[in-house]
């Protein structure tokens, strides 16, 4: 009997039932050609179960992910659920407790810019001519998102808010390994993000990272402060390979990434725990605006799948067949919406997935062929 691959399958709200489906076409084909035993169930998550359950992470869906080996999550949240109080918000409440309980700390965002959709890249073509592939390792569960004590006091002009900041050496440790060793396996260059000039925890981010940089010698290491990497991002993002980032300065330099590689649609994301045990989503929301329409680009989330596959489950050639696949489809021009460029035409939601199964098929036949 083959092994099984259980995952835990969490659509959400908005776009992510719609684009999940197309995941689906995919897990069928690379079992298929693979003879692979990946098995999925799914569960609510996010508004859609406060609407149901009301609890936006409920016990069932829990225990769900507790008895999987990955979680391949749509997204969550959206315009109705968005006055609740801060604490039920469905993003807070299911998707930040999700990261926290499983110890999801290494969060891995990888964008680059597609050929075939360089006219999306909003930077000057001497610019994104020279080539983007990045990949922002962030810190995902400490930083000054969780630190304690926060909150708001004091009254009236004296009114008062404050957050901590605050790292463990051993919390940098683990994420600069990491970090340093997807450099290695890349093109040998980690940039680490900082404010050492100004703040005492970006002191010990810069001094623990550039210790560890001696264990990496073919790692060429370097550090650029907050304010300086967003300006070179623009001026010159072929010069970054992986950028290691505190939970903050992650959050804002992939979002960055994002943007300068053309649409937030392409871009899936992986956060792990130390047995690469993770949740896989794409970098975007649930688009409220083009949900239930069958337009949204389910690329990130297919991408998500294939990081699944390789992180969690190490099946390294069927990620690899799902990747090379959307090359090919970039190259020869199919576009879905948010990808095409004034009166181009364009495929659907549901289109792009059966034709991305249809890549897959052709690829492993070429492969077949040449063997
Ligand atoms: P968003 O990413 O949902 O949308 C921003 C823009 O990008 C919209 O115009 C949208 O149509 C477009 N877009 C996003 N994904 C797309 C795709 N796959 N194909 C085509 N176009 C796409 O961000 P937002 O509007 O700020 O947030 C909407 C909701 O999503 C909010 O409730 C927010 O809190 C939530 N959200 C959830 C997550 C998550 O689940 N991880 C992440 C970010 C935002």
């Amino acid at each position: 009997m083959f092994k099984k691959y259980k995952i835990a399958i969490l659509p959400g709200d908005g776009i992510g039932p719609e684009v999940i489906k197309q995941v689906y076409k995919i897990i069928y084909i690379i079992n298929k050609i693979f003879n692979l035993n990946i098995i999925t169930k799914e569960y609510k998550i996010g508004g859609i179960a406060i609407d149901n359950i009301d609890n936006s992470l409920p016990l069932n869906t829990l225990l769900g992910c507790l008895n999987s080996n990955a979680i391949l999550l749509g997204s969550v949240g959206g315009n109705k659920w968005n006055n609740l109080p801060l604490k039920n918000k469905p993003e807070i409440k299911s998707l930040l407790f999700l990261r926290k309980y499983f110890k999801l700390f290494n969060n891995l965002r990888p964008s680059k810019l597609y050929s075939g959709l360089e006219d999306l890249c909003p930077l000057k073509k001497e610019i994104y001519i020279k080539g983007l592939n990045i990949l922002c390792v962030r810190e995902l569960i400490s930083g000054i998102y969780f630190g304690k004590p926060k909150g708001n006091n004091g009254y009236k002009k004296l009114e008062y808010s404050f957050d901590t900041e605050i790292y463990y050496k051993f919390e940098i440790e683990k994420i600069a390994h990491i970090a340093f060793k997807k450099a290695l396996e890349r093109k040998c260059k980690l940039t680490l993000v900082d404010k050492s000039n100004v703040l005492e925890s970006s002191m010990l981010w810069k001094k623990t990272v550039s210790d560890i940089s001696k264990l990496y010698p073919k790692v060429n290491f370097n550090h650029m402060y907050i304010d300086n990497i967003t300006m070179q991002l623009i001026k010159n993002p072929s010069q970054f390979d992986v950028i290691l980032c505190s939970n903050l300065f992650g959050d804002i330099i992939s979002d960055e990434c994002a943007m300068i590689s053309g649409s937030i649609g392409m871009l899936p994301s992986a956060s792990l725990n130390d047995n690469n045990f993770g949740i896989y989503e794409p970098a975007g929301g649930s688009a409220p605006d083009i949900a239930g329409k069958n337009i949204s680009n389910p690329i990130a989330q297919i991408l998500s799948f294939s990081m699944l596959l390789r992180y969690s489950f190490n099946l390294i050639k069927e990620s690899n067949i799902i990747e090379n696949s959307i090359n090919n489809i970039l190259k020869f021009g199919y576009k879905t919406k948010d990808l095409k460029l004034n009166s181009e035409k364009f495929i659907n939601t549901s289109e792009m997935g059966s034709l991305i199964s249809c890549f897959i098929i052709k690829e492993k036949l070429n492969e077949q062929d040449i063997i």
